[in-house]
């Protein structure tokens, strides 16, 4: 996260973007910058009786199409650019998914496995009563991201309903299911993934039944990743990795063992029966799908023409540069050698789409089977990897990214043409 700017980057990738649209400069620069942006400092009394002031964010990118929505970050390297591009990702998110939402995201810097179960919650509601003034069910909803969870969404929802003396499950999603949660939303960033990888496969011809996958990062995007691979799509998952490093088996690891032994040991790495890999080795192994679902910026000019995967499914958000893009690109146009690319916030939208069917069910206080959310969840993601498809046959040479961005920005800049914003 450190050396490479991702706001830069989530900006470049709109200029790019804005210059095939021909987009007019004042929706251009609309779409360029985060409509608001708010920086707080919450104190937080920690268990040895100290207190400790984090530093927060909420970027509110762009509503046109609907209320704000994106996840909240515990990261020790979160920046305020870090956020913004991720707000700005969510944007684009919900825009090319077709959900009647925005684009927000907030973050603290902290490093949440220092943090006791107390101190979590005590950071948790801080946060609420440092920003709910701009939140609400019609203006912005959290969500969980990186190292947060389903446990720190009910302490928010809490807070945010003390404060304002009612019952408030929409004001938060990735809720426990007994507080509001949504069938399904655990696993939906991996379910949505699987939706897409099975599209592309078809269209690229590939049977994915036995082939081999590799996923980096295990947390709660990752592991599921491993368990809907696996069931949904019948891939053998020969390597996993998280922030310690990573295991290899080419007979294929087990999802119950790998989950096993990272809750009893604390990381996958160290398995029996496995071999040791690094991270960026995992990159750059032979398999069929490589799942990218931890942090940003993992695939680099430095790397790109090493992947030697036939479909990079990106679960995480902005795991590649655009110089990487572009040496993706060249091999696929010049060599035929491909990577196909289900970019970022296509491949990883299911969350944030089951975060919607979540805000659905608040809404009217009546709740969905879990068959129904992955219909629905199937219908939403088959819609909009078509949609990508379309725009990269119509714009003959654009690759999928750009394509995913053109479907995405065009719906966001006619929202706010009609609303007279621009
Ligand atoms: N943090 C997730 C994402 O980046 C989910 C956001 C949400 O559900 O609102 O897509």
């Amino acid at each position: 996260m450190s050396e490479i700017n991702s706001f830069t980057i989530a900006q470049q990738q709109l200029d790019e973007a804005a210059a095939i649209l021909g987009l007019d400069p004042a929706t251009h620069a609309l779409l360029r910058e985060p409509m608001r942006e708010l920086t707080v400092n919450i104190p937080v009394r920690m268990d040895d009786g100290s207190m400790h002031v984090f530093k927060g964010y909420r970027v509110q990118y762009n509503d046109a199409r609907g209320p704000g929505k994106g996840g909240v970050r515990w990261h020790p390297d979160e920046t305020l650019d870090t956020i913004r591009a991720l707000a700005a990702w969510m944007t684009w998110k919900t825009a090319v998914v077709d959900i009647p939402l925005g684009g927000s995201t907030g973050g603290v810097i902290c490093n949440p496995k220092e943090l006791s179960p107390t101190e979590q919650e005590r950071l948790a509601r801080g946060y609420i009563r440092a920003i709910w003034r701009i939140l609400g069910e019609n203006a912005d909803v959290p969500a969980p991201d990186v190292y947060t969870n389903p446990q720190i969404m009910a302490w928010m929802m809490d807070e945010y309903s003390v404060i304002r003396g009612y019952n408030a499950p929409g004001i938060v999603t990735g809720k426990p299911i007994a507080v509001g949660g949504s069938a399904g939303r655990n696993e939906a960033t991996a379910l949505g993934a699987m939706y897409v990888t099975r599209e592309a496969a078809k269209m690229l011809e590939l049977d994915l039944q036995g082939a081999t996958a590799a996923i980096q990062g295990y947390g709660s995007v990752g592991r599921y990743t491993h368990k809907m691979a696996q069931e949904v799509l019948g891939l053998k998952v020969v390597a996993v990795s998280d922030s310690q490093g990573g295991i290899y088996n080419p007979a294929g690891l087990d999802y119950n063992a790998v989950l096993r032994h990272k809750r009893e040991t604390g990381s996958v790495t160290d398995m029996p029966n496995t071999t040791a890999l690094s991270n960026e080795a995992l990159l750059e192994m032979d398999v069929t799908v490589l799942f990218p679902a931890a942090l940003e910026g993992v695939i680099t000019e430095r790397n790109a023409a090493n992947i030697k995967a036939k479909i990079c499914a990106e679960l995480a958000n902005g795991p590649t540069t655009p110089e990487a893009d572009r040496i993706l690109e060249a091999d696929r146009i010049l060599h035929e050698r491909g990577v196909y690319v289900l970019p970022d916030f296509l491949c990883n939208a299911g969350g944030v789409t089951v975060s919607y069917f979540e805000q659905v069910q608040n809404a009217y206080g009546f709740y969905w089977s879990l068959e129904l959310v992955q219909q629905r969840l199937d219908a939403k993601m088959t819609a909009a990897f078509h949609a990508v498809h379309r725009m990269v046959k119509a714009k003959r040479g654009v690759h999928n990214r750009l394509a995913a961005y053109l479907v995405a920005v065009e719906r966001v800049a006619e929202a706010a043409k009609l609303r007279g914003w621009i």
